[in-house]
Order: C-alpha cells, then structure tokens, then sequence
C-alpha cells in the first residue's frame, strides 16, 4: 500500500488502511479546518503517524491541533504521541486508556500478555511489529471527553461527534463533517475483534443501515476499508451481500 492520501473534498483526504490484514493499519481521516488539521484516529504506531506526517507535509497541511479517537483499541490510538495534539474521545474510551496508560509497555511485556491470554498472540504481535522503541512510547490520553454528542467548531467547520456503541467496541464514535457532507464511522459497525469474536458475530446491520440512509453525507469513511460513496456502501453493507 502506498501512502499517498486519497483527497474526498476540498477539506477531507484519507491516509489509507493497509489492506495487509497482519500489519493491522487503520485509515487516518485528515480535515483542514482553516489554522488547524484535525485528525480521525492518530494511527497504530509513531511509525505510522510519522508517515502521516509526511504526506501531510506534502500538502502544506497547518498543524494538527486535534485527533480525535473514534474508539479506544491501540490500532487507531498508539500513533498519536507524534502529533502534540488535543486527543478528543468518548468518556468510555479515556477510561479505557487510563487504563492502558499505565501498563509496563514493552517488548517482555507483551510477551508475558501471549502467556496470559493466548487468542490475543496474532494482535499482541502486531502490536510489537508496529511499535519499534517502547522506551519513548507513551498513550496521548484524551483531554476533551463527552458521553453522547459533542461539536467542534474549527475555522468555518463543524466536526459533529456521536457515541454510537457496538459490538465492535462499546465506546465507539462516528465524526460527521456536515460541511464536507463526509462521516467516519471508525470500526462501530465491524464485528467485534477476532480473539473476542463468536460464531455468527458479524456487520452490525442496524448500525449500517443507519450510515447508509445519513442523506446529510457522501462519503463514508469507515476503519478499515477504501472509502466509499454513500450509494456504494449501501450496496456493500446489505446483510444479504455480506452474510449477515
Ligand atoms: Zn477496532
């Protein structure tokens, strides 16, 4: 996958998922908001925020002043520590990395995670792939938090923030850009993740079906895929097309 940004709207470009499934990298959502860059999740490592970087360089992008956390798992949170930014999230998933936060982060502890709860060696792995030097590593923890909705107004444009829960990860948010007409959903829809999944989880149909009839956008953004046209993902997340 290569790093060039996929450009939505004037505004909105996507630093895009690797579809490589083991490297476990999730889309990053670039907004310019006049002075500032918001960012919808902050990458799966320093590594990757660090190639964000880049090719934010590329286009004259202004600071990144926010990245807001669409859920709390480590693929969307453990690149933010590069940015200096405000990290902005649901109240659930600041508790959630409060708790993270002080975990004895490195190379033996992840070794000792394997021992203790093997269905997590494929994602504890690539978290150690990710993650080169764990002595500089720390968790950016949120300091704006709300419980339902929450807008940011940034230089002309609104971020609009919703908990939409899941069975993905019950904090999960969706960050709507009314002006842009673009929506990330993060992973809210997506089963939840392997080492906790059961026979039968799949797409959250409700939840999708929800994105799909959102008239107020025309992208969806979602954690790990191409982005796609309202219409397209629509067609895409139909349970009978997908399983469900
Ligand atoms: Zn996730």
């Amino acid at each position: 996958m290569t790093d060039t940004l996929i450009q939505l709207t004037p505004q909105v470009w996507v630093f895009p998922y690797d579809p490589d499934p083991v490297k476990i990298q999730p889309n990053v959502g670039i907004v310019i908001a006049g002075k500032h860059t918001v960012l919808i999740d902050g990458g799966n490592s320093p590594r990757h925020a660090r190639r964000v970087m880049i090719a934010l360089d590329d286009i004259d992008a202004p600071p990144v002043s926010h990245v807001i956390y669409t859920h709390y798992h480590w693929d969307h949170v453990f690149g933010a520590m590069v940015f200096g930014a405000t990290a902005v999230a649901h109240e659930l998933c600041r508790k959630h990395l409060s708790e993270m936060a002080v975990k004895p982060w490195s190379n033996s502890y992840i070794q000792e995670e394997i021992q203790r709860s093997p269905s997590r060696e494929p994602i504890l792995r690539a978290m150690a792939r990710a993650v080169e030097d764990w002595r500089s590593f720390r968790i950016v923890q949120p300091e704006i938090v709300f419980n339902h909705t929450l807008r940011l107004y940034l230089d002309g444009i609104s971020f609009e923030l919703e908990h939409v829960g899941g069975a993905h990860s019950p904090d999960s948010i969706t960050v709507r850009v009314p002006e842009a007409r673009v929506l990330f959903t993060g992973d809210s829809h997506y089963p939840p993740p392997p080492h906790s999944r059961k026979p039968g989880d799949t797409y959250d149909a409700t939840l999708s079906e929800r994105f799909a009839a959102d008239e107020r956008v025309n992208w969806i953004v979602a954690g790990h895929e191409a982005p796609r046209t309202r219409a397209e993902f629509a067609v895409a997340k139909r349970p009978e097309r997908n399983g469900a």
